[in-house]
């Protein structure tokens, strides 16, 4: 298997439920998990993202959020359901939270504690950490290129029905 990934594409669904849940708070972070499945395109490397898995914050401020451990069950269980009336492929495929940051910075990028997730617990290539801003709504895409975590720039929101 490919080590980086070329191109990421999003349901819109997923992209509504990222944007609603992080909107719900423009303070504190907010996060979830993402399930997906992967492909390979002309030997590339591309992750589809069908849906976004809010988790339960049991606390949150503006630097961090710790998350419930039922939380995983509520992904684990979406899964299960898209393996069994979609396809045994879908597996998870990245996380996602928010930088409420206002000012000069639009917050999209990883601070110190999310690269370390991105290296050792979400960790596969076709994983990818997305990043919301809920002030002023920018987002952003990160993931594995050639041994680095960089900002993946092939990033598009698909429409429902095409891959459903
Ligand atoms: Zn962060």
């Amino acid at each position: 298997m490919n080590d980086s990934i070329s191109e990421v594409f999003f349901s819109k669904k997923s992209v509504t439920q990222m944007e609603e849940h992080v909107a719900e708070d423009k303070e504190n972070e907010r996060c979830g998990f993402l399930i997906g499945r992967v492909y390979e395109i002309s030997g590339e490397l591309c992750t589809y993202i069908a849906e976004a898995i809010p988790a339960k914050e049991t606390s949150s401020s503006m630097a961090g959020v710790v998350i419930e451990g039922a939380s995983h069950l509520a992904w684990l269980l979406a899964l299960e359901e898209y393996r069994k009336t979609k396809s045994e492929n879908y597996t998870l495929a990245g996380w996602y939270h928010s930088h409420p940051f206002g000012g000069f910075s639009d917050g999209i990028f990883l601070s110190g504690r999310d690269t370390s997730i991105v290296e050792c617990q979400l960790n596969q290539p076709y994983q990818v950490a997305v990043v919301l801003n809920p002030n002023g709504g920018s987002r952003g895409v990160f993931g594995w290129i050639e041994g680095k975590i960089k900002k993946i720039e092939k990033a598009y929101i698909l429409s429902e029905e095409f891959f459903e």
